[in-house]
């Protein structure tokens, strides 16, 4: 977008806002250029959800960048402009709602000379008013407390860690790793964010051992299913995405990752030539969350009714005890006297039907071959 254009319209949102306050007899109200994350922008046809960020940076690596605020944010407005790209998508394919952006801001105040676990214990004061904090740490293990995997926290924390980059380790600090330049950091952030827009760890829902059947299990392509380098979103990200729209958490109707939503139930129905297969025993084994293998023992036995089916509690089946999704994927396996037949069933499939709108009963049909 030209400077013109965001003059114009800046100056036609001003104009507006202005209006909207004095027409109500109320005092006027001048906006500010703080951390407003509901300002819709219209770019073109299309809205922009757009999100403030505050970064943090270790002091080695900002001396990296010879202490320069200029040269660091020169490399974030790169880098949170790849990021805007891989929300947008390539060669005509757009894939919310709206375009997303995250507006990144860092001054000298941002520098911290503490170990970035500190930074993230403290994340809540650090972030302030911002809905996201980004913790960035080039220089791995120059603390004995120090933090070094690149996440996403929730949990009304909102973090982002940005750290080995997957390539540099904890090496005692003797290396600075330059954690703003290209490689990959813009996929890992677009990653990382997802989270925060709602989106799960989608290669956490994938079975890579199976003691029951042998079978494998590999989820959707998604930049969600790969922290390091995924440059396209699945139908579920899309779809979770777009229904928090340029909410976030603490404003009505936004849904975090930690509290998925699925139909009430989910009826599964056993068929054999078309008929129904009655009375045969279900068994339910599962995948726990990035572990990858299906359990040796069933989490849950039930048997089909006369009509080849039985209803489930899908919140029972996937969520973890803390809340939030536990489980993966659930492999379910018919056993109708000496006949097995089984299923896998990723946790995203059913909040998919959710989310398309089957919000009361989403059925999984069997068939016996
Ligand atoms: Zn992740």
């Amino acid at each position: 977008m030209k400077g013109k254009q965001i003059f114009y319209w800046l100056s036609v949102f001003f104009f507006l806002f202005a209006v909207g306050c004095n027409s109500g007899g109320e005092d006027e109200v001048i906006p500010d250029e703080g951390t407003g994350d509901d300002e819709e922008e219209v770019v073109g046809d299309r809205d922009v959800w757009s999100f403030d960020i505050k970064v943090m940076l270790d002091r080695k690596t900002f001396m990296a960048y010879l202490s320069s605020e200029k040269a660091v944010n020169d490399r974030l407005q790169q880098r949170f402009e790849e990021v805007r790209e891989l929300y947008h998508g390539k060669a005509g394919i757009t894939y919310f709602d709206a375009d997303i952006e995250f507006v990144p801001f860092f001054d000298e105040t941002c520098v911290y000379d503490c170990s970035s676990e500190e930074v993230f214990r403290n994340a809540l004061s650090y972030r302030g008013d911002y809905p996201y904090l980004v913790i960035f740490d080039g220089c791995i293990g120059d603390f004995p407390d120090e933090r070094v995997h690149s996440d996403w926290t929730g949990w009304g924390t909102e973090v982002v860690c940005v750290f080995d980059n997957n390539k540099g380790g904890a090496d005692g600090g003797t290396s600075v790793y330059e954690i703003l330049s290209y490689y990959k950091t813009a996929e890992c952030l677009a990653h990382e964010l997802g989270h925060a827009r709602g989106v799960p760890d989608i290669y956490a829902m994938e079975v890579k051992a199976n003691p029951i059947n042998g079978e494998m299990f590999s989820p959707v392509t998604c930049i969600m299913n790969n922290c390091w380098g995924g440059t396209s979103w699945s139908e579920y990200a899309q779809l979770l995405i777009n229904r928090n729209k340029d909410l976030v958490r603490g404003e009505e109707g936004f849904v975090p990752l930690e509290q998925p939503q699925y139909p009430e139930e989910v009826v599964l129905k056993v068929t054999r030539d078309g008929e129904p297969v009655k009375y045969a025993a279900v068994n339910i084994y599962r995948e726990v969350m990035y572990e990858c293998n299906i359990e040796s023992t069933p989490a849950m036995q039930r048997t089909l009714g006369a009509d080849g089916s039985v209803s489930l509690n899908p919140t029972t089946l996937f969520n973890a005890s803390y809340g939030g999704i536990g489980y993966g994927v659930l492999l379910i396996e018919v056993v109708d006297g000496t006949e097995k037949a089984y299923r896998f069933v990723p946790v995203y499939e059913v909040q998919i039907a959710y989310l398309k709108g089957e919000t009361n009963e989403y059925t999984i049909e069997i068939e016996f071959e």
